[in-house]
């Protein structure tokens, strides 16, 4: 993400280093051959492209961003609930150890009650009551056996994922910190690309460029193609024989008889 970020920011001196003098005057005699409005076109949309691919790596910020700040979500709900349940069953061993203390002092009372008694009918009541209670206090030592089997298997899992969690969270912050770099990188690079595009248009005839605007958008940003060996590079058709001539002649403007791109000879 780090070197990403130092690519655009390279790209983005690139971009500043375009604007001056000394590199236009390259392009320009890269270009001098050319038709001037194809020559024109080709900068502008060398400039909309990357506009064009600004706007796409900053809408995609927020995605990117909200998917980290989801992993950190997640993983802090697991450990959350992890540490819930372990708290629950901590909860539930009490109570279970008030109950079976309850029910033991009870079957001492009625041992107590047993030995008071010369009915041998309450007698037999009683040894009914003690057996059920011994039975009640069997069931309640079978469910912490199986809670105190449940905390020793969920602590030390617990204990790894608050660990892992910890870690994972330092690492897509840190991700989501580059992310906000690259953001800013660029949101400036593309308020630079932006503000100086205009002075890119003023050679250019309105019409000729409301139709280069109207192609930027429906061609997917890919307006002004070379024609290879007669083929347009836009949509891949070959051209009729008259249409290469005419792009070959370099007088006017030619368009794709199939995509409508404009053509121009490869440099
Ligand atoms: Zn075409």
């Amino acid at each position: 993400m780090r070197r990403y970020s130092g690519a655009l920011i390279n790209r983005s001196h690139a971009d500043r280093q375009f604007l001056l003098a000394p590199g236009m005057a390259r392009r320009h005699s890269l270009l001098a051959s050319m038709l001037p409005e194809i020559e024109n076109l080709l900068i502008l949309q060398d400039r909309d492209q990357r506009i064009r691919s600004y706007r796409t790596e900053l809408a995609a910020v927020p995605a990117e961003r909200k998917t980290r700040e989801k992993l950190i979500a997640d993983s802090a709900a697991r450990l959350d609930a992890s540490k819930r349940r372990l708290r629950e069953i901590e909860v539930e061993r009490k109570r279970l150890e008030l109950e079976a203390t309850a029910k033991r002092e009870q079957i001492v009372r009625y041992k107590l009650q047993q030995m008071q008694t010369r009915k041998n009918e309450e007698y037999a009541a009683f040894n009914h009551e003690i057996a059920a209670a011994e039975k009640l206090i069997a069931g309640i030592e079978d469910r912490q056996l199986d809670l105190m089997g449940e905390t020793e298997a969920l602590a030390p899992a617990t204990a790894a994922s608050e660990q892992t969690h910890a870690s994972e969270k330092l690492r897509y912050e840190s991700q989501i910190a580059d992310l906000e770099a690259k953001k800013t990188t660029l949101e400036t690079g593309l308020a630079d690309l932006e503000s100086t595009r205009d002075p890119l248009t003023t050679p250019i005839d309105p019409d000729l460029l409301d139709r280069y605007e109207r192609l930027f958008k429906s061609k997917n940003g890919v307006v002004v193609v070379p024609l290879e060996n007669d083929v347009c590079t836009g949509c891949h058709m070959k051209v009729p024989m008259q249409v290469g001539l005419e792009v070959r002649g370099e007088k006017a403007i030619v368009h794709c008889p199939n995509c409508g791109r404009m053509l121009h000879l490869p440099a």
